[in-house]
């Protein structure tokens, strides 16, 4: 419209016409200007950072905010904005985007970027920053992409699924966990191999909590967790079921005997008094096995007869472990 305005101007003779051509002009000239201005608010209102490039993917625009999120020097855009091409060198080259090679890294990003494809996705920068990168085509042409700092609200949501899953005094894996853990074990077995389920109870746990407080308690089921983890293979899962009830998940073995070894382990780690910070206490522990295909196809079973071999250990004298038996 501008361009029509102009041409308006230089092709007329009448001064009027002139005149009022030239007021159009101006008044298109002050609107686009207006237009540029809100344009730049809301490009520097948007709670993140922003860029828009045109079909080319050259850079067009780019607010302050994405230069101090992804900390991009002033040098970078000395000489006008760099082209999508040449951030992302200038990215590979300062390690954003990991180890390999530049030109690849480049090759493959404008690979993408040609595409056009709204996408989103979670990129961790090199100091810990996690951005939310969301890339939007513009209709008509051009390609607008947003990055919000979303490293907060993402390690909140860590800790929440982590809390769901752990128990909050030990750090174990909670029976929730711990099911899913016996469930995709169990799923395992049934095609080839054995597992184990340790059920473990500590030996008369309330006298302890009774003479020396709950604290004292407390501190001694730390660490029980902490002696347990110490025993089993980085595969196994270890999980406080509750109140003084810890299990295992013994993955990989091949023989009942893997089993024995285990509980064994256990029982000798316990000959030692936990070292409290008030006192120092020794505490046994009864343990019952089921083993998993044997002695139940799935979960609920192989818990329960886990439970029922616990109860024969507590019941035969404590501080030893008893398999299950029909
Ligand atoms: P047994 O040998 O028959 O197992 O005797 P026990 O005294 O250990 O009895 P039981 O296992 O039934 O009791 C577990 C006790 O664990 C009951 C409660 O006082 C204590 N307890 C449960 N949860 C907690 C906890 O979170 N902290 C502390 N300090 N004690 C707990
Ligand atoms: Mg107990």
């Amino acid at each position: 419209m501008a361009a029509e305005a102009a041409r308006t101007v230089a092709q007329t003779g009448n001064m009027a016409d002139q005149v009022s051509a030239l007021t159009d002009l101006a008044r298109l000239n002050g609107d686009l200007r207006e237009r540029v201005r809100l344009l730049e608010a809301v490009m520097e209102n948007f709670p993140g950072g922003i860029s828009l490039f045109d079909d080319n993917l050259q850079m067009v625009l780019c607010n302050q905010q994405q230069m101090v999120l992804l900390e991009y020097p002033e040098e970078l855009m000395a000489n006008g904005y760099p082209s999508m091409e040449e951030l992302f060198r200038f990215n590979a080259l300062r390690g954003e985007y990991g180890s390999g090679d530049i030109e690849t890294h480049v090759r493959r990003r404008m690979e993408l970027a040609r595409k056009m494809e709204p996408h989103c996705y979670d990129r961790t920068r090199p100091n810990g920053t996690i951005l939310e990168v969301r890339g939007m085509p513009i209709e008509g042409g051009g390609f607008v992409t947003t990055y919000l700092d979303v490293t907060e609200q993402r390690r909140n949501q860590q800790l929440v699924a982590h809390m769901a899953h752990h128990d909050p005094l030990t750090d174990l894996p909670n029976r929730m966990l711990f099911n899913d853990r016996l469930t995709t074990a169990v799923a395992q077995v049934k095609r080839r191999g054995l597992m184990a389920v340790h059920y473990i109870d500590l030996d008369k746990f309330k006298p302890i909590n009774d003479n020396f407080g709950h604290k004292a308690g407390d501190e001694m089921l730390i660490g029980v967790a902490e002696r347990i983890r110490k025993a089993v293979r980085e595969n196994d899962t270890v999980a406080r079921l509750g109140g003084d009830e810890f299990a295992i998940v013994q993955t990989g073995i091949n023989q009942r005997k893997d089993a024995v070894v285990l509980a064994n382990r256990i029982l000798t780690l316990f000959e030692k008094p936990f070292e409290l910070s008030e006192t120092s206490i020794k505490v046994g522990v009864s343990i019952g096995i089921a083993l998993g295909p044997d002695d139940g196809s799935s979960s609920d079973d192989l818990l329960m007869k886990a439970d029922n071999a616990l109860y024969r250990s507590k019941s035969s004298g404590r501080n030893r472990f008893c398999f299950f038996e029909e």
